[in-house]
């Protein structure tokens, strides 16, 4: 093999930014061409896997040593991450996903029937006349907002804004940008056999199935095998080094500065003095050292991808980087129950449940309920404007390395606040008891 090798200086050099999973992804495949390409891999941070990644809990309360933070699990459908995992000796676990919607009135589950969805009964047969309509005239509707829609066909503030949006928020994860989403998702959300979480949407409760959905392994464990595998494939991967900015890109290839960063104890290393908008200036001192590459590959986000490129950026480049929109969420990781049951349904409650949904017996459901109802996922509505959100986990019902048998008062959640700036005064984060608070992401 080594004698078929060009030389090192015929193979392109490929300096690829990022490490998350799109980086790792993009360095794993250029080096399985090992005589085409000769493959850098930096991030700025001083640990692989970017979004992705693991934090330590308390073993003693908790019942686990590691929780994975944000990123929780995914479709069955995700075979290219299957795989990754597959190659690293990791696998997903299978999960049926149960998530409560709402609290008090408004509280409704893919589990059983609770007293919104009796009292919306005639809306959720619409409902289904209207995604057979929207399914006939996919063309039309394909680009128009959920939130006209639902306007279209003459639906309930309620309705819309307890049921429908959060059932859409979930799969997506687009918070309280929602109601723009084009309305052809949640058509196949409920119609596609393939990806669609709410397939078949039912007649009676709008959504009755438990999704198939799986768990991540240990991210960090995971991204650190992988990280030994690129470079015993040749990838050079350099942690916390960060690509300040894009000097020169031409036929001749891209001049690049970078500096180091100090890594931190966590290996989250804070944003350095050239990353703008924030307070501290860490590393102002730092000095730019430039490197020349033949191919350039962003795996960031769309607004650093236009930061580093700027000077460099084309028309179309900038325009397209600069569509993205981002808002400021944080998400909390606590283990305040109080909290929980204030602002959640978390528990089968027999006051919420109705035994028939138009004259049809749902007993089979609230038996199953009654025995293992145990939300994972949580969507709630604030009061004062429902159609704005608050998301929430219960990682220790979602995630697989906990033990069955928790105390609700010692399970993990993260609750994710939406859009600071636009709706930071619906917020409630600080009802969350500070020494139950095990992190803060923003
Ligand atoms: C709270 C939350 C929950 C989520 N939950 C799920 C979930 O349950 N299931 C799911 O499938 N997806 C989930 N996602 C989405 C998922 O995390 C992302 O789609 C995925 O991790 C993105 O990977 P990426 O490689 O594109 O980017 P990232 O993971 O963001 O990686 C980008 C990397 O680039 C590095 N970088 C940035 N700028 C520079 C620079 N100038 N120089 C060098 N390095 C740089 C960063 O440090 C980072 O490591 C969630 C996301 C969030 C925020």
């Amino acid at each position: 093999m080594a004698t078929n090798r060009r030389s090192k200086s015929e193979r392109k050099r490929v300096l690829v930014v990022g490490a998350g999973a799109a980086g790792m992804s993009c360095a794993h495949h250029l080096a399985n061409h090992p005589d085409k390409f000769d493959v850098t891999l930096i991030d700025a941070v001083d640990y692989c896997g970017g979004q992705a990644f693991s934090i330590p809990l308390d073993k003693e309360r908790h019942g686990t040593s590691w929780l994975n933070q944000g990123v929780q699990g995914g479709s069955c459908i995700f075979h290219h991450t299957m795989t990754m995992f597959a190659r690293q000796g990791y696998h997903a676990d299978p999960v049926k996903l149960q998530v409560s919607f709402g609290k008090d009135d408004v509280f409704w589950s893919n589990v059983f029937p609770t007293q919104l969805l009796a009292r919306h009964q005639m809306e959720i047969k619409r409902f289904k006349r209207m995604l057979t309509i929207v399914r006939w005239f996919e063309l039309f509707f394909a680009l128009i907002p959920i939130k006209i829609l639902m306007k279209m066909f003459f639906f309930s503030d309620e309705f819309t804004n307890t049921v429908v949006l959060p059932m859409v928020a979930l799969f997506l994860g687009t918070g309280n940008a929602t109601p723009e989403v084009p309305s052809i998702i949640l058509e196949r959300l409920c119609t596609s056999p393939t990806y669609g979480m709410w397939y078949p949407a039912d007649k009676l409760s709008v959504a009755s199935n438990l999704p198939p959905m799986v768990v991540f392994p240990k991210f960090s464990d995971f991204y650190e095998s992988w990280r030994e595998d690129l470079e015993s494939k040749g990838v050079n991967v350099r942690l916390s080094t960060e690509l300040t900015k894009v000097a020169k890109r031409d036929k001749d290839g891209v001049i690049v500065k970078l500096i180091k960063r100090t890594p931190t104890s966590d290996a989250h290393n804070p944003n350095s003095a050239w990353v703008p908008q924030e307070d501290g200036n860490v590393e102002p001192n730092a000095q730019e050292v430039e490197e020349h590459y033949d191919e350039l590959v962003l795996c960031v986000l769309a607004d650093t991808a236009k930061r580093i490129l700027q000077p460099t950026a084309s028309f179309r480049e900038k325009r397209v980087l600069g569509s993205a929109k981002f808002s400021d969420d944080i998400t909390v990781t606590h283990w305040d129950s109080d909290y929980m049951k204030k602002h959640y349904e978390n528990f089968y409650n027999p006051e919420q449940v109705v035994a028939t949904l138009s004259g049809v017996d749902q007993t089979t459901r609230v038996q199953m309920a009654q025995k293992s109802f145990k939300p994972m996922y949580y969507i709630k509505m604030y009061d004062q404007d429902r159609s704005k959100l608050e998301m929430c986990f219960d990682c220790t019902n979602y995630q697989s390395q906990f033990p069955p048998e928790v105390s609700f008062d010692k399970h993990v959640f993260q609750t994710i606040y939406l859009n600071k700036h636009r709706d930071g005064h619906l917020w409630p984060i600080d009802e969350i008891e500070e020494s139950k608070i095990i992190r803060k992401d923003w």
